[in-house]
């Protein structure tokens, strides 16, 4: 077992991850996790204060703690001397190491009570329904997590494309099956890294939703830009790479869907209607003239009706502009006969066991 993953999830944690890898046991695994690297992020901490050198230093470095701290220094390398590296979190444990006790509490809890209250639901297999599932990212250690989510879902239903699944909504006949429509919002680079390559192994063409923006900034060469960008969306904590439009070309000719976030990932409802045209207009004419296709999807930044968006203004407008549809962040299968301006999705981490995937659908199943 490498050193570093000693470091960093412990005995415990990685015993138990690899004996129930593949397995629904996970969440002995995430309870583990939290309370290891919650021991870990405290020994670091007292051992950097202490500045005592164990050779892991650069493992156990907490190199984000927030939008303004977020800066990670090489550390073989005189700051005084050169300009900071500043690069993007590769692990989904960096940003999780981020959090208040208080936080990884009420995520245990709220893990062990899905886990608990999942036991006895049953997905409805006796309907017809598209379900919506939404990520944000996928990190390195998040991969096999993601495959265990695709796997999970295919015993229910098969992968269709955003294109397909509003036209089935809007079908007369119905949708006939049941299918998931797999999406991304935020444009991270590790979409195209990571979720992408395992998308298009498992037959899954996913849609991605960016802030125009946004797209092909680097951290270090817009540091002012995108520091507005985790700044506007706290939950992150952290600094991450965006996509480039060369990646979005190759995600397009590897089946997926390209989307619009708006451009500068903004709350619809604080717009005045000249800047609202605006960032609809303008995203979705970037896109076309990036991928040279249609951009006809939007996924509405934040996404909850009556609060980040207007249901029926706004609809209105996408529907004026040449959008086919509004994807919300309102929980719950989507039917037959469902608005395509109205689309409910779930949102869910690669990190999350499945057991919690069962739980929102069957929560939520009409
Ligand atoms: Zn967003």
């Amino acid at each position: 077992m490498a050193q570093e993953e000693v470091c960093s999830r412990g005995f415990l944690a990685a015993y138990l991850h690899n004996s129930y890898a593949n397995k629904d046991l996970g969440w002995v695994v995430g309870v583990a996790d939290e309370v290891v690297l919650w021991l870990v992020g405290q020994v670091c901490r007292v051992r950097q204060g202490l500045k005592i050198g164990l050779g892991l230093k650069k493992r156990c470095q907490e190199p984000f703690a927030g939008p303004d701290k977020a800066i990670q220094v090489e550390s073989n390398m005189d700051a005084s001397l050169s300009p900071p590296v500043r690069q993007g979190i590769k692990l989904y444990r960096e940003l999780t190491r981020q959090h208040s006790i208080v936080r990884r509490a009420r995520s245990i809890a709220r893990s062990g009570t899905a886990f608990l209250l999942s036991r006895r639901a049953h997905v409805p297999m006796d309907q017809d329904w598209i379900l919506f599932p939404y990520y944000h990212h996928v990190f390195d250690d998040e991969r096999r997590g993601f495959e265990r989510h695709l796997k999970y879902m295919r015993r229910f239903g098969e992968f269709i494309s955003l294109d397909d699944a509003v036209e089935a909504m809007q079908n007369p006949v119905g949708i006939e099956g049941r299918y998931f429509c797999v999406s991304f919002d935020d444009g991270f680079r590790n979409c195209a890294t990571n979720a992408t390559p395992i998308l298009v192994d498992h037959g899954c063409p996913a849609a991605f939703f960016v802030p125009t923006d946004y797209v092909g900034k680097e951290l270090d060469a817009d540091w002012d830009v995108l520091q507005h960008f985790f700044a506007g969306a706290r939950k992150y904590g952290a600094l991450m790479d965006f996509l480039s439009w060369d990646d979005c070309r190759s995600m397009v000719a590897a089946g997926m869907t390209i989307g619009s976030h708006t451009c500068g990932h903004v709350r619809l409802t604080d717009l005045e209607p000249e800047e609202l045209e605006r960032q609809l207009r303008r995203s979705k004419a970037i896109i076309e003239e990036e991928l040279g296709a249609p951009c006809v999807h939007f996924a509405c930044p934040w996404g909850r009706p009556g609060r980040d968006f207007d249901p029926d203004r706004h609809a209105a407008c996408l529907r004026e502009i040449g959008y086919r549809s509004l994807l919300t962040t309102d929980r719950g299968p989507n039917f037959s006969g469902t608005s395509p301006y109205a689309i409910r999705r779930e949102e869910t981490r690669a990190a999350e066991g499945t057991w919690l995937l069962r739980y929102f659908w069957t929560r939520e199943a009409a």
